[in-house]
């Protein structure tokens, strides 16, 4: 069945391998949005011709408005234009891939909207899940996992029995590219080694959550508010050959698990087309060519990101907020060349030294993060 989308964060990693799988499955975009970059948005504007988009950064709004002059296309910018593009009617589906907790309001709208969400964007949950969730099931809409191991999880509980709730999700990890290292090794470690991940290819910011594995303790908290499970029920497992996307443990000890080749067109396709399942353009899986999958205990002595992010969750209200608003800021910092590596996680675990309320609003959601960050940059310079 073709269906019609409406994509934010179109020029992202995640972005232009959805136009790749929403191309073979012929489906409509009646919607666009992305940050700052012009050009390659007014390519894609010129082949998918959608009727209305946004961006973020107003001057880019304004150039691309004069670029795309000859269309017919509506350029709207700021936050509301990407809630406007979010929550565009003509949409089946809202695929969120922004970056970061820019994709919180976006993803709001879409709900409001009445649309189901495709959600690349684990900070909207991370910030926000307390509101999101119940915005959802106000609205009858579901979301639908687009990072690879939560669309792994989400495919394990398919057919399962009205009461057959897991007892244990088991989040794969790579390790990213500083598995093995000690927190000595890790002082000087630069941008370049940092963004060197063996397996994804993806934007900035999930990759250094990935040196980190603060992405690991991020997805921690986006399976709690996805599937509904306590956060100690949520367990992690080093797998370097990314070939074993998630698992889930039922009450007998019977455990399954969802594999594939490491591309996210299979996890966007699925989250697109769900409850069916079509071709892709992903090569299949060869388990003699993968030879050996290897699985190892994380080291939380020199990546404390998880068990920091666990605990956020555990104490809840705006916590995770907070750590999520830190950790955005924290990587800016590094990616600027203003903080070192080595640096990200011990800041951003400062955050939980202060009281953070009730994740009650959008509104004190956004706050947190606004306080967060403030607070970040105050730690970071003292
Ligand atoms: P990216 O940096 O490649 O792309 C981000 C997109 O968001 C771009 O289109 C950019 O223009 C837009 N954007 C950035 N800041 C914005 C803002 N303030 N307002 C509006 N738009 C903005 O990132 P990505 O790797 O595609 O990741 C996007 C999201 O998907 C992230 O939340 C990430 O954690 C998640 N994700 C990515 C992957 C992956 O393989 N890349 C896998 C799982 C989850
Ligand atoms: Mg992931």
């Amino acid at each position: 069945m073709s269906k019609t989308i409406s994509l934010l964060g179109a020029t992202g990693s995640i972005g232009l391998q959805a136009l790749d799988v929403a191309e073979k499955l012929n489906y409509t975009v009646a919607a666009m949005a992305a940050g700052s970059r012009v050009e390659p948005f007014e390519q894609q504007i010129r082949q998918w011709r959608p009727s209305l988009v946004a961006m973020a950064d107003e001057r880019a709004a304004a150039d691309l408005k004069v670029r795309i002059a000859d269309l017919p296309t509506k350029v709207t910018a700021g936050p509301d234009g990407l809630c406007e593009v979010a929550a565009i009617p003509e949409a089946d589906v809202t695929l969120n891939s922004i970056m970061g907790v820019a994709g919180f309001l976006p993803t709001l709208a879409a709900i409001e909207a009445g649309h189901d969400v495709a959600l690349a964007n684990k900070e909207t949950l991370v910030a926000g899940g307390a509101v999101v969730t119940a915005a959802c099931a106000e609205k009858g809409v579901r979301l639908l996992p687009v990072d690879s191991e939560h669309s792994a999880i989400f495919q394990c509980l398919q057919g399962r029995p009205p009461q057959g709730k897991p007892q244990k999700l088991i989040l794969t990890c790579s390790g990213g590219p500083f598995f093995g290292k000690t927190k000595a090794d890790l002082e000087a470690v630069t941008l370049e080694q940092a963004l060197a991940h063996p397996n994804w290819s993806m934007g900035l910011k999930i990759t250094v959550d990935s040196a980190t594995m603060m992405n690991k303790g991020l997805e921690l908290i986006e399976a709690k508010w996805l599937f509904d499970m306590e956060p100690d029920a949520i367990d992690v497992v080093i797998h370097r050959e990314s070939i074993v996307h998630s698992l889930v443990e039922y009450a007998d000890n019977s455990v399954i698990a969802q594999l594939g080749v490491p591309d996210m067109r299979i996890p966007i396709q699925y989250a697109l087309t769900y409850p069916d399942r079509y071709p892709s353009p992903v090569k299949p899986l060869s388990l003699a060519e993968a030879g050996k999958l290897t699985f190892f205990a994380p080291d939380h002595e020199t990546f404390p990101a998880i068990e920091l992010c666990r605990a956020a969750i555990k104490r809840g209200g705006l916590y995770p907020a907070a750590v999520n608003g830190a950790n955005e800021q924290a990587v800016a910092l590094f990616a600027a060349g203003k903080l070192p590596f080595a640096s990200i996680t011990p800041l951003v675990s400062r955050i939980m030294e202060q009281p953070w309320g009730e994740a009650t609003s959008a509104e004190a959601v956004l706050e947190a993060d606004r306080e967060s960050r403030a607070l970040l940059l105050e730690l970071a310079e003292a």
